[in-house]
């Protein structure tokens, strides 16, 4: 059976689908290279939940929680079909780890997971399970989740974080900038800090990341789009992690891509 790492991608805006950028192109080249999995579970910084919740939604709808964009951007639908079955054996292992999960059996994929999903697996004939952050729980609580989900690596399961490694919004909308343009200081000085820990395999820098970390809070007001790291973190330990992708968005949001061995 094949093993398949754990991954965290960075969405940034929706209209990643359209423009080009290194960081979609980035996302393209994965899927094209990357062993096919059978199944992908993603935890998506969109779906902030008292937690850990499951999608077993049968054929999830996709859901434009976004507004303010292009029309387009609205009538884009990611058809990939649901996994109840991948969600129930998800949910036991949760269980086994000491969590209490639950099971939605309603909801669509959010633009969080449907957003790199459609450039990584463009078909969209992957079953897609999706799960939830939950931003009232510390990193050590999702590490904790990826750690519980990580056998499911060796079931030929993606385990998928999809946030943003920076992700000041109101600098993002506040400042008029071009998406090529050079990172700001606070944002690049907390990506490379990143870069380090995850290089060095320091786990327990990373869990406290909110103290250690250079201008944690600017570059994560909310930590909701941070929290998906450690879902991959937690699924990957043990194998090697590094960074996969490095780029930026406007200069505030880090678009960068991590993967666990
Ligand atoms: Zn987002």
């Amino acid at each position: 059976m094949t093993r398949q790492p754990a991954l965290f991608v960075s969405h940034g805006s929706p209209m990643i689908v359209v423009d080009p950028s290194p960081a979609r192109d980035f996302l393209v080249h994965w899927g094209e290279t990357a062993v096919r999995p059978d199944a992908i579970v993603v935890a998506t910084a969109h779906f902030d939940a008292p937690g850990p919740t499951l999608t077993e939604t049968r054929t999830p709808p996709t859901i434009h929680d976004f507004g303010g964009f292009p029309e387009a951007l609205y009538r884009l639908r990611y058809p990939a079909p649901g996994d109840p079955a991948l969600a129930h054996r998800a949910a036991a292992l949760l269980t086994d780890a000491g969590f209490a999960p639950h099971l939605d059996a309603a909801r669509g994929l959010d633009h969080g997971a449907w957003t790199p999903l459609m450039l990584m697996a463009p078909a969209a004939d992957i079953p897609v399970v999706q799960l939830s952050v939950d931003s009232r729980r510390d990193a050590g609580w999702h590490f904790a989740v990826g750690k519980a989900l990580a056998p499911l690596r060796d079931e030929n399961v993606l385990i998928l974080g999809s946030g943003s490694l920076t992700h000041n919004l109101h600098d993002f909308f506040g400042k008029a900038r071009a998406p090529a343009d050079a990172p700001e200081p606070y944002a690049e000085a907390f990506a490379a800090w990143v870069q380090e820990a995850v290089a060095a395999g320091d786990i327990t820098a990373m869990l406290a990341w909110e103290s250690r970390a250079p201008f944690a809070r600017r570059n994560h007001p909310t930590p909701e789009h941070f929290l998906p790291l450690f879902v991959a973190l937690g699924a990957g330990a043990g194998g090697a992690g590094r960074r996969l992708h490095g780029s930026f968005s406007h200069g505030i949001l880090a678009m960068d891509a991590y993967g666990f061995a």
